[in-house]
């Protein structure tokens, strides 16, 4: 059967994110191996990213990542946070590609993020053997790229610009929904009580 996309199709911005948006197991239909074996490293991460813009444009906290196999590079699992969408207190950019991925040997996968791991998310992809991480924004977030070396993976930064403004932009615009995706529920009101006291302590002085 002939797909949609092939060797002769230029990656433009429509055609990630439709990648982004069909659910993993169709992507089959949609590209030939030819057309995915041309995509590189910053076209996954663009895709990580505009599954980032998903999440944002439902409400959601913008994290998108992308799992790939090393080898044929194709797409094995894909996602994004879903803290809003599911009410859920700890589903990720990379929790949410791997459980996409399921029952797979991670050792021969690359994990692409929109954003730098949180610790959550950094202890599984050590645990679960991801060979190699690549990171598409350590300015507004990082720290966990060195435990994740020390645990014998790849680590690469490959920052995605789009993906920068996207997260700094609703770090901004929703502070609370930030603190609670990072800390939790409890990390939020203990920043709120603080900055309460903070503005107390200011009117007084
Ligand atoms: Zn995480």
């Amino acid at each position: 059967m002939k797909t949609l996309f092939d060797k002769h199709t230029n990656k433009s911005a429509t055609v990630l994110n439709t990648i982004a948006h069909m659910p993993t197991h169709s992507l089959p239909v949609l590209l030939d191996s030819d057309f995915t074996l041309g995509l590189t490293d910053s076209d996954f991460m663009r895709i990580a990213v505009l599954l980032a813009q998903k999440s944002y444009d439902e409400g959601g906290c913008p994290i998108g990542a992308v799992i790939i196999d090393n080898k044929t590079r194709k797409i094995v699992g894909k996602g994004h946070n879903t803290l809003i969408q599911e009410d859920h207190p700890y589903n990720h950019g990379e929790t949410s590609a791997m459980r996409d991925a399921g029952r797979i040997d991670f050792s021969r996968t690359s994990l692409f993020t929109s954003l730098s791991p949180c610790d959550v998310c950094a202890t599984l992809l050590y645990m679960r053997g991801v060979s190699r991480v690549v990171v598409g924004d350590v300015t507004n977030a990082s720290g966990n790229e060195a435990l994740l070396r020390d645990k014998g993976i790849q680590v690469d930064i490959l920052e995605d610009q789009q993906g920068i403004s996207l997260y700094s932009n609703f770090r901004q615009e929703k502070p609370d929904q930030d603190i609670e995706d990072w800390q939790g529920v409890s990390a939020l009101s203990n920043h709120n009580s603080s900055l309460k006291s903070d503005s107390l302590e200011s009117d007084q002085a």
